[in-house]
């Protein structure tokens, strides 16, 4: 079986829509290392913290299972073993530890990857789509150690996809619909674009059901689970996003529990599906009471 294909076979539970990117995490991982240093095997021992830190990060809003990923990666893309060569104990943190277990990329994999730096390009582009909004692909490569060129997209947004940006703008009056950030440089807008509630690479469409039109500061901070929205159109903000500057406290804090802007008349609000699904797999609760 092609590589990519055993890459796309890792994939989520998609009838459920869950997310599930620990696997393309440790992958990204292990890729990084291998470009830095060739096909070594790697330790429970020294990827538990980073890798547990990314899962945290960039996972969806649940406690993070460094074992679970680490021992469970197959496909035949990656081995684990026990230090001396016995079996990997299972899934189990300490376990994992204590038995000093080994990972490395199957040897098949990782000669093709250094043999074929296109092939290279190729799996992180997929373990990337696959999993995670297009604004985050490159603070990925960065926080994995991959190379930050991977992130470019092989192709630019297509006719359709510009086509409902645009609408999502003019809906929103090419306002940010949580800061009511505007701005112009002669006939173009800038710093306010279109932003989705569930990701494209969970089934999320680029419509108004699903989009709304956010500075590019809100559009980070709501594909990182930093703030949120509610079916009624109130604003969340996680708990845990700290900031203490007065920037900070009007630009993230200060939104809490504020009305987000809404659509124009005539144009359709989010759909509850959407907001939920962010709610679910994205935001990082608990919500922080208003100031
Ligand atoms: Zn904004």
């Amino acid at each position: 079986m092609e590589w990519l294909e055993r890459i796309a076979r890792l994939q989520r539970d998609t009838a459920a829509g869950d997310r599930d990117p620990a696997h393309a995490l440790l992958l990204l991982h292990a890729l990084g290392r291998l470009h830095k240093y060739g096909a070594q095997p790697i330790r429970f021992r020294e990827v538990e913290m980073p890798l547990g830190r990314l899962l945290t990060e960039y996972g969806p809003p649940r406690p993070a299972r460094p074992g679970a990923a680490f021992y469970r990666l197959a496909g035949g893309l990656w081995d684990v073993t026990a230090a001396d060569g016995s079996a990997a104990p299972g899934p189990d943190e300490e376990a994992l530890r204590a038995s000093d277990a080994v990972g490395r990329l199957a040897p098949a994999f990782a000669k093709e990857l250094l043999t074929d730096p296109p092939l290279l390009g190729q799996v992180v582009r997929a373990l990337l789509d696959l999993n995670f909004e297009p604004s985050l692909h490159a603070e990925l490569c960065a926080a994995t150690g991959v190379r930050t060129d991977f992130a470019h997209p092989a192709a630019g947004p297509g006719p359709d996809q510009m086509m409902a940006g645009r609408q999502v703008l003019v809906a929103y009056a090419c306002r940010c619909a949580f800061c009511g950030y505007e701005g112009w440089l002669g006939t173009t807008v800038v710093g306010v674009e279109s932003a989705r509630l569930r990701w494209r690479a969970f089934d999320g469409t680029d419509d108004l059901t699903n989009c709304l039109c956010l500075c590019v500061l809100h559009h980070r901070l709501l594909d990182r689970g930093v703030v949120g929205l509610t079916p009624g159109g109130m604003i969340l903000v996680s708990r845990h996003f700290v900031g203490a500057t007065p920037t900070a406290r009007d630009q993230v804090l200060a939104l809490a529990g504020r009305l987000a802007i809404a659509p124009q008349r005539g144009f359709p609000a989010p759909d509850g599906r959407n907001l939920d699904w962010h709610a679910r797999q994205v935001f990082r609760g608990p919500t922080r009471p208003a100031l």
